[in-house]
């Protein structure tokens, strides 16, 4: 059974392990290799920001934004926040005296607190804190003539209780910061912040690493997922940069040999000055026609964005959506002409791609092309990658017009696809050969047996020089019995067993065994590395 330990990784959240980290490290190691090789370099980026950043640039009206985001209020004056947190969940209404003046006493402190701080520059000299404060003291001298004794006191204070809480909630204790759900926008902070726009363009940057979003945990979907992303910064729109950020991404699945991955494409426009925004008025039209066939989140996205409409996953609704007019029949002919250059130079390229017109984002920053990738064993969480191209996003976050383009790969998925194509064709060579389980390759090249002192000094020396030629050496730090160590070496898969006891010490020849069949032979010191690398080949 396994271990029950009080403490246990966060829901959504997982701890890899070996082997399977060697993977993780594989395609993370493929990754740095094939983007190198189209002149990214790579960027490492903090894990969280100010929330407005995310806010801003992934939007209000999406899923991320809405309800995912890891977010909290990193209070300058922590003493501050505790009141804070005391004024504001205070049980309501307050029954009682005691309670009363206990109340008043954190609302006096809260307010002597807030204006020592605000004095102090300590919390910044913002209209919003200003008026804070300013509805705080207002009410709390209101509060402080009440008597909770009597009815009508009781509803006064009730009512002070309410807009205290209000004003507090208000109140600008600290910077709003959230664990970022995606990296783009902090690549565009970045772009803008160390004026990469002053280098040649464009600026070709990729990153590594965990994303945060608060989602209902289930195969390929974490709170804590990792992703490998892409950003082309700067330069010109041209579509052959489009298409070969495409096919650096095929490149690298190829070079994992990740099979029946589908790339899907479409081109969504441009929001200024032509095309787009005529197209979701159509789309809006021809969505108001059947709103009553419609889900409470499509109807609702008819008034805020109809282009997500298009997303929508619901059975009852696919119907309609089939008959909606294809933004492609209503492109601009600059748009048009670019949608058609990017499908060209992807054939150029050898990039085999499927139009789908349903594939749209749903912000204005987002202009043209936009490309997904499905891969395979994945069941509903098919998709491994994401991407488009983003001209308005750098300009929304105060930088310079930048045109843009990038993706993002969920690496968790990438993984699991490939752990799954690897499961199912180890089932067809196992039933082949008939074997009944798949062993994993074994990491440990040398185990060193060892006993007696002088043994253990030639042993340590032994370890350090085989480590350094690059193998991989264990050697147990307490004298074993040779044939408990040789079981302990069989136990790690090791290839070799390099025994040294008293004798061998003395000769100068050491004894080296093969584990897989058994096999013996007796080496002098010098020659043990060379034997190894030929038996080993290059590491
Ligand atoms: P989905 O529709 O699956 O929620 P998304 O549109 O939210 O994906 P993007 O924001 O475009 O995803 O992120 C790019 C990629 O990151 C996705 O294609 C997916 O592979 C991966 N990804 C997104 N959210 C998660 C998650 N919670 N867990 C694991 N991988 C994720
Ligand atoms: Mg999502």
């Amino acid at each position: 059974m396994a271990n029950k330990s009080k403490f246990q990784a966060i829901k959504g959240t997982r701890d890899l392990l070996p082997p399977e980290t060697a993977l993780w490290n594989r395609v993370e190691q493929t990754a740095r290799e094939v983007f190198g090789t189209f002149g990214f370099g790579e960027i490492r980026l903090p894990l969280f920001e100010p929330t407005e950043l995310f806010s801003r640039s992934i939007g209000l009206d999406t899923d991320v934004v809405s309800k995912e985001m890891y977010s909290w209020v990193d209070n300058a004056v922590p003493r501050l926040g505790s009141l804070a947190d005391v004024v504001i969940s205070w049980p309501d209404p307050i029954q009682t005296e005691d309670q009363f003046s206990a109340y008043k006493r954190y609302v006096s402190d809260f307010v002597k607190e807030l204006e020592r701080a605000i004095d102090s520059d300590e919390l910044p000299k913002s209209p919003v804190n200003k008026q804070a404060l300013q509805d705080v003291k207002e009410k709390f001298e209101t509060l402080s003539q009440a008597s909770v004794d009597m009815p009508e006191g009781k509803k006064l204070a009730g009512e002070c209780v309410k807009a205290i809480r209000l004003a507090v909630r208000f109140a600008e204790l600290g910077d709003y910061l959230t664990l970022r759900p995606e990296a783009t926008a902090s690549v565009c902070r970045a772009y803008i912040e160390h004026s990469l726009q002053q280098l040649p363009q464009p600026v070709k940057l990729y990153y590594i690493g965990p994303m945060f979003r608060r989602e209902r945990p289930q195969k390929g979907r974490y709170r804590q997922f990792y992703q490998i992303g892409a950003e082309v910064l700067g330069g010109q729109d041209a579509p052959g940069v489009d298409a070969e950020v495409i096919e650096m991404l095929m490149t690298f699945f190829d070079k994992l040999d990740l099979e029946g991955i589908e790339l899907d494409i479409n081109s969504i426009g441009h929001n200024f000055p032509s095309c787009r925004p005529a197209y979701v008025e159509l789309l809006r039209a021809e969505l108001t026609k059947v709103r009553d066939q419609l889900g409470p989140d499509s109807q609702r996205r008819i008034d805020t964005n109809p282009l997500r409409v298009l997303d929508s996953k619901v059975e009852s609704e696919q119907a309609i959506i089939a008959t909606l007019p294809h933004i492609a029949d209503h492109l601009c002919p600059e748009c048009a002409a670019h949608y058609a250059a990017v499908k060209q130079q992807l054939q150029l390229r050898g990039v085999i791609y499927r139009e789908n017109w349903r594939l749209v984002r749903g912000l204005d920053y987002y202009t043209r092309t936009t490309f997904e990738i499905t891969a395979q064993g994945l069941g509903s969480q098919n998709a491994v990658c994401g991407g488009g191209r983003y001209d308005g996003l750098v300009e929304l976050l105060g930088g310079a017009p930048t045109r843009a383009i990038g993706f993002a790969i969920g690496e968790d998925r990438l993984i699991l696809s490939l752990q799954q194509q690897a499961r199912a064709s180890a089932t067809a060579s196992e039933a082949a050969a008939g074997a009944s389980r798949v062993t994993l390759p074994s990491s440990l090249d040398v185990y060193i047996a060892w006993m007696g002192e002088h043994a253990y000094a030639t042993a340590v020396r032994a370890a350090k020089d085989l480590r350094q030629a690059g193998f991989s050496v264990e050697l147990p730090p307490t004298e074993l019995k040779f044939g408990k160590a040789l079981s302990h070496a069989d136990k790690l898969s090791a290839k070799f067993a390099l025994i040294l006891g008293d004798n061998e010490v003395s000769e100068g020849l050491w004894t080296l065994k093969t584990l897989a069949d058994g096999t013996q032979q007796k080496l002098p010191e010098p020659a043990l590395i060379e034997h190894l690398r030929n038996s080993l080949g290059p590491l």
